[in-house]
C-alpha cells in the first residue's frame, strides 16, 4: 500500500523511532560517569546489577555511595535532564529523512519537556515539530494534539500515527479515523504488546515488525 504525498506522518517517539531501552542505559552511564567524578568512586557495576535483578537503581546508587535516601531526588533529576548519548539506526534516519522531504512529519510523545527534547536533539531530529505531553497538559489517549495536528494540516486528507504502546498510542487515532500502525516489540521494549490486555479498539489497524517496513508505504 502506497500513501498518497498529501499525508501527515506522526510518530511516537519512545520504542517506536528508537529503542528506549537506550536511553535508560544512557542515563545509566551518566550517573556514573558524574558521580565517579563527585564521589571518586565508580559504581556502574553496581548499577547494572541493580538493574538486571529488577531492584531500584537509584536506591542502590544511595546505598553503594552511603548516602541518604533523600539525595534519589537528586539523582532522580540527573537521570531525567542529562543530555543522552542515542542514535537512530540508518534505516530510521533514511526513512524519517525521506518522509520529511515528500510528507508532512510530527510526533506526539508523552514525557517531560527537557528529556524529550534531550531526546530529540541527540536523535538528530531537532527541527521536526513536536508535540509534548508536559507541554499541553494531557497525555494519550488525550484527544488535543491529535486535533491539532488535524488542525494545523486542515488540507490533509490522510493522518497516519505510528506507535508501540497498546494501551495509549491508537485509541483516538483510531477513533478519528487516522491510519495506525504499530511497530513490534523486539523483546527490548518498556511496555508490554500483550495484545490479549486489551480491546480492538485499542490496537492498530496494521502492524511492522520493523520500522523499514513503513518504506513499503513512501511514494
Ligand atoms: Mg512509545
Amino acid at each position: 500500500m502506497k500513501i498518497d504525498e498529501s499525508a501527515v506522518w506522526v510518530f511516537d517517539l519512545d520504542d517506536t523511532i528508537y529503542p528506549e531501552r537506550d536511553y535508560q542505559l544512557s542515563g545509566y552511564r551518566y550517573l556514573a560517569n558524574h558521580l565517579k567524578e563527585l564521589f571518586q568512586k565508580d559504581i556502574f557495576h553496581e548499577i547494572m546489577q541493580a538493574d538486571s535483578s529488577n531492584q531500584d537503581v537509584l536506591d542502590e546508587i544511595c546505598k553503594a555511595l552511603s548516602l541518604p535516601i533523600a539525595t534519589k531526588e537528586s539523582l532522580i533529576w540527573m537521570y531525567r535532564l542529562h543530555v543522552p548519548d542515542i542514535k537512530l539506526t540508518n534505516d530510521v534516519t533514511q526513512i524519517l529523512d525521506e518522509i520529511r522531504t515528500n510528507y508532512s512529519l510530527a510526533i506526539i510523545t508523552d514525557g517531560r519537556a527537557v528529556s524529550q527534547r534531550n531526546k530529540v536533539k541527540a536523535l538528530g531530529l531537532g527541527g521536526i515539530d513536536i508535540l509534548i505531553s508536559e507541554e499541553w497538559g494531557e497525555v494519550k489517549p488525550g484527544k488535543r494534539r491529535f486535533k491539532e495536528l488535524e488542525n494545523r494540516y486542515l488540507e490533509s486528507k490522510q493522518f497516519i500515527y505510528v506507535g508501540d504502546n497498546i494501551k495509549k498510542d491508537f485509541i483516538t487515532p483510531n477513533e478519528m479515523g487516522w491510519l495506525t500502525i504499530g511497530v513490534k516489540d523486539k523483546g527490548f521494549n518498556i511496555h508490554s504488546q500483550d495484545v490479549n490486555l486489551v480491546k480492538s479498539a485499542y490496537l492498530p489497524k496494521m502492524w511492522i515488525d520493523s520500522f523499514s517496513e513503513l518504506r513499503d508505504f513512501l511514494c
